[in-house]
């Protein structure tokens, strides 16, 4: 096995014993990037240079003997709208196709701080908005397990880039999935924390009272060791929790036994392919055969979540895509402009892909005098019942466990003409985001050669819990 295939987790042990070194590892992933990238696409940017020299110098902090942290020498990508300082970053955006940021995210200053590797910026759909990578200014992104397929979105240059041994780590953002859906569509791991768990300073807002920074990895353990450098308050987000930081590993390997594992009745109707259903059944199965108690639980307002969400989000995006407006930073039309409005126009008319002005006009149009009780305000009722139908169930459970997606990875180009189809691409996941709570996709069986992900869902700032059952799924497969 390449050394690019293996998890953080073998690899910061190799290292430790001094099997390998980080140069070696990073040489392996710039490797892969080589031979796989022209197919696959995962990156927009990527820092070969920057990456080689940081693995010096961590190989040169092992050398001298010290204690070193955790992600030291390790390859890690960062989707590419989390600021990171002198490289650019482009949001998937035309509008900020050469926009370098002066400062790093606290999530990228934190894995550097941990001694990480940076390999690249992955690709995203524009602006987070899409489930499939190919809303990008750059291309699309390609599935590494069948590259006909889309490897889910927004996140999926991370996925991708995790799945194909492009990176060892990825750090993604889920507003309303784009963590949880690429991960389970290129079969990896990855967990969106609990909404205030990593600080969003830094990250390129879509929708901020749903984007949450996340880790994607090979297994759990990956995700918990990212995870544990990643989150903790930050003072310059104040929506950031100043709440005790667990070491998400130590709780890893208490197992599942006697676990009530909640199956909200709501999830598992109409809807759902069933080759999908069959492989999620056969997780629930094997988990209540290792113990866990398997509990029906309703969430009745589960039906209002794609539309309480899709107008929620596009209220926010539409607020705060308003900056890019060509004069303080990014792409600027000056083509036969002759008056300032003319320049915003123009400038946001060939700045922004078709998706991304569908919301801002969908958004203003939500939060217009007229509308903004019908839509908006109702929207944010609805948010309150869904958010509730959850703290009732949580009285009963430990975690729940649903599909992440009701279909597989579906091929390129499908669902580009029907935005309404891709919107329900997310109808598992959007309502952890508007309830604000910890969710985690791990793979869990293949249905023809397609990866399947299972969501396992956690009370707010329990992501101990929803570790340790992926963990222990994982065990129990033994699929890592
Ligand atoms: N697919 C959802 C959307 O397009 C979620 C995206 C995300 O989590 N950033 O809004």
């Amino acid at each position: 096995m390449e050394l690019c295939d293996r998890s953080a987790s073998e690899l910061t042990v190799m290292l430790r014993k001094r099997e390998v070194s980080s140069r070696e590892i990073t040489e392996s992933v710039l490797k892969r990037i080589d031979e796989k990238e022209e197919t696959i696409n995962a990156y927009i940017t990527t820092t070969g240079e920057i990456a080689l020299r940081q693995a010096d110098l961590a190989d040169s902090r092992f050398r001298e003997g010290k204690s070193v942290p955790l992600l030291n020498g390790i390859p890690i990508a960062i989707k590419d709208l989390l600021c990171t300082h002198g490289i650019r970053t482009t949001c998937g955006s035309k509008i900020l196709n050469d926009f370098v940021p002066t400062y790093n995210a606290t999530a990228v200053e934190r894995i550097l701080g941990d001694g990480a590797v940076l390999i690249g910026k992955t690709n995203m759909d524009e602006f987070a908005m899409g489930s499939s990578t190919e809303n990008s200014a750059f291309g699309p992104t390609r599935n590494p397990v069948n590259t006909e397929c889309v490897p889910g979105g927004s996140s999926g240059g991370s996925a991708a880039a995790v799945a194909a041994g492009e990176t060892i780590l990825a750090i993604g953002s889920d507003t309303g999935g784009s963590i949880r859906l690429p991960s389970a569509y290129c079969g990896v791991a990855g967990i969106k924390p609990t909404y205030g768990r990593v600080s969003r300073y830094g990250l390129v807002s879509y929708a901020s009272s749903l984007d949450q920074v996340g880790a994607l990895g090979r297994t759990a353990e990956d995700c918990a060791m990212l995870l544990n450098v990643i989150c903790g308050h930050d003072r310059l987000d104040t929506t950031s929790a100043d709440i005790e930081k667990p070491d998400f590993r130590e709780s890893l390997n208490k197992g599942i036994k006697g676990l009530k594992i909640g199956l909200p009745r709501e999830y598992f109707v109409e809807g759902m392919d069933e080759p999908v259903k069959a492989e999620i059944m056969h997780a629930i199965s094997l988990l209540e055969k290792n113990g866990a108690d398997i509990v029906d639980i309703s969430l009745p307002h589960a039906k209002y979540a794609i539309s309480t969400y899709y107008l929620i989000a596009t209220a926010e995006a539409s607020s705060n895509l308003a900056r890019y407006d060509g004069v303080k930073y990014g792409f600027r039309s000056e083509d036969g402009v002759s008056d300032l409005l003319d320049m915003y126009e123009a400038t946001r008319s060939e700045g922004f892909g078709k998706e991304v002005k569908r919301r801002i006009m969908l958004g203003t149009y939500v939060l217009s005098a007229g509308y903004y009780d019908a839509y908006y305000l109702k929207a944010q009722e609805a948010r309150t019942l869904i958010k509730e139908d959850f703290e009732r169930s949580f009285e009963q459970v430990d975690c729940m466990v649903t599909p992440v997606s009701p279909c597989l990875p579906f091929k390129l180009g499908e669902k580009m003409a029907d935005p309404l189809q891709m919107y329900l691409v997310d109808i598992y996941t959007v309502s952890i985001n508007l309830s604000g709570l910890p969710g985690m996709s791990i793979n869990c069986g293949m249905v023809d050669g397609l990866p399947v992900g299972l969501q396992i869902i956690g009370k707010p700032f329990d992501e101990e819990m929803v570790l340790r059952v992926g963990h222990a799924y994982e065990q129990m497969t033994g699929s890592v």
